[in-house]
């Protein structure tokens, strides 16, 4: 991770936010190369979301609306996540973040056993690892003699009013000073309107899912749509996450692609859902996500909420563990019944063949931009030994992009700088190739240096235009990102590759 946040920052992928400033904790800004790949990362999205389908058309609503849609969908009262204050340090966890564990000794006279205390561990890749660790620390220090029993974490949502006084603050290591959980609301709250009052509370949105709910009569009213088609939509979320972490992967301002397919009220859900788990899965890796690091993880059904008949969450295997990219959630009916009902206004779809009214049912898939552009940073990342022809062997850092998402497609790189013919030629193809795509000219340096350069951001190709290009048939040396390897290559050869390999 820190050489991929360290290269990030250094190339220009993702700034700190208010950097000069000390940065703010949650949010972050995208620098020249970002802005690009995450671009190509929503475009490919839309592309192949609304543009390529016929049943899926796009919308873009406002990040606030009006507050009754926060009451409506449930977020106002039960968009929380539990949190645990820490009194002495006043430091902030997430409760089902921060684990413990009571340290309990077995003396092997007559096997009884006592508890001498207990440990807390925030999540990690090896929680019970680290709980484990303190405790047997714990026993040392207090020599107690006997067998340490095998710890078994909880989250601090299943501690008892009582152990709570026991469990120390991972802050401060002393027991004492954390709270019970509480239920914390993450929406933003802003006020608009020059009153500042209860009455003039609004929310930047959570999720932009709500916009298309709340659209879903005028986009039915437009006529362009039949059961079953979705509405989906690109845009800014903010969450109020008490612990942003892991880079951008957890932030408080952050870009969800959403769409909620609209399906029969009698059609087979379970289908339709696996048919879209199916077809985010493809998705991904048709972006250049490695398919071995790609899991599916199915809600219990106990942990569902009441109207949720299904959700099913792709994986990721970040290294900092194996974590949620896209949740795709099968939502009954459920978000339309409570906008009709609060707004006053039908939501109904008549079903010509049974002269029936209904409200469709819904799957929704929903993603993260940030999570799939830091998952295509830590995929595609690599470090490398390569020989080079005079056979030094060094080290090489290469961002493997799918050139799909590449932020450069293309270096045009002249032999030499120095050569007028050779740099007129490069900066001529260079700007036939701008037209179409994100190129990059390079005349500075040693050739290989600046194959290096280009590697390190993820450029999938480097053409060199060298003696031969001018003096003979025209032809430019390309060469490839992955294998290293160069071959002779026309303009019109490098346009049908670029052509097949970019959409
Ligand atoms: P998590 O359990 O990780 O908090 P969630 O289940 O609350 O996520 P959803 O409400 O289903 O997430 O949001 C849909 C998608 O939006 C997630 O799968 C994720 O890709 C993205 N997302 C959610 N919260 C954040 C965040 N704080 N920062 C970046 N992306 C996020």
């Amino acid at each position: 991770m820190e050489a991929i946040v360290s290269l990030s920052k250094r190339r220009g992928f993702v700034f700190p936010s208010s950097d000069i400033y000390g940065g703010f904790n949650g949010f972050f800004d995208y620098g020249p190369l970002g802005v690009e790949l995450k671009k190509n990362i929503r475009d490919c999205w839309w592309n192949d979301m609304v543009r390529r389908r016929e049943d899926i058309v796009g919308l873009e609503s406002s990040i606030i609306m009006h507050p009754k849609v926060w009451q409506a969908s449930g977020h106002v009262a039960g968009f929380t996540d539990p949190l645990v204050d820490c009194k002495a340090s006043k430091q902030r966890y997430r409760a089902d973040q921060l684990f413990f564990s009571a340290v309990e000794v077995v003396n092997p006279e007559d096997n009884s056993k006592q508890i001498i205390g207990y440990v807390s561990a925030l999540e990690s890749e090896n929680t019970a690892g680290d709980l484990q660790d303190k405790a047997e620390s714990m026993k040392r220090k207090k020599a107690v003699r006997g067998n340490l029993v095998t710890i078994t974490p909880r989250d601090m949502t299943e501690a008892k009013p009582e152990e709570i006084a026991l469990i120390p603050s991972p802050a401060t290591g002393e027991p004492g000073s954390l709270t019970e959980p509480r239920a914390f609301n993450m929406m933003f709250e802003t006020h608009v309107g020059a009153l500042r009052d209860e009455s003039s509370v609004s929310y930047l949105r959570p999720e932009t899912a709500q916009g298309m709910f709340v659209d879903f009569k005028n986009v039915v009213d437009t006529g362009r749509v039949k059961i079953p088609f979705g509405i989906a939509q690109i845009g800014k979320s903010f969450r109020n996450e008490i612990t942003p972490r892991n880079f951008i992967f957890r932030s408080r301002e952050f870009e969800q692609m959403e769409m909620e397919y609209f399906i029969h009220e009698d059609a087979d859900w379970a289908k339709s859902h696996r048919e879209w788990i199916n077809w985010c899965k493809s998705w991904l890796i048709s972006i250049g996500l490695p398919e071995s690091h790609l899991t599916e993880y199915n809600h219990p059904q106990e942990k569902l909420a009441f109207y949720s008949k299904g959700t099913t969450d792709i994986m990721f295997k970040y290294p900092f563990g194996v974590q949620e990219l896209w949740g795709i959630a099968a939502r009954g009916n459920y978000d339309l019944t409570q906008h009709a009902n609060a707004s006053g206004v039908p939501h109904f779809i008549f079903d010509e063949a049974t002269k029936k009214r209904y409200i469709p049912h819904v799957i929704e898939p929903a993603v993260g931009v940030d999570r799939i552009f830091l998952a295509v940073l830590c995929g595609g990342y690599a470090e490398e030994d390569v020989t080079d022809e005079k056979g030094n062997v060094e080290k090489r850092t290469v961002l493997r992009f799918n050139p799909r998402i590449a932020p450069v497609k293309v270096a045009v790189l002249p032999l030499l700088k120095n050569k007028p013919e050779l740099v007129q030629r490069a900066l001529d193809i260079y700007t036939r190739l701008k037209r179409r795509y994100a190129v990059f000219y390079d005349e500075g340096g040693a050739i290989g240096r600046r194959y290096r350069r280009q590697d390190e951001i993820g450029t999938p190709w480097c053409i060199t235009i060298d003696f031969d290009t001018i003096e003979k048939d025209g032809t430019f040396t390309l060469r490839e990102r992955d294998s290293m390897q160069q071959r002779r290559i026309t303009e019109a050869e490098l346009f049908a590759l670029l052509e097949e390999a970019v959409y």
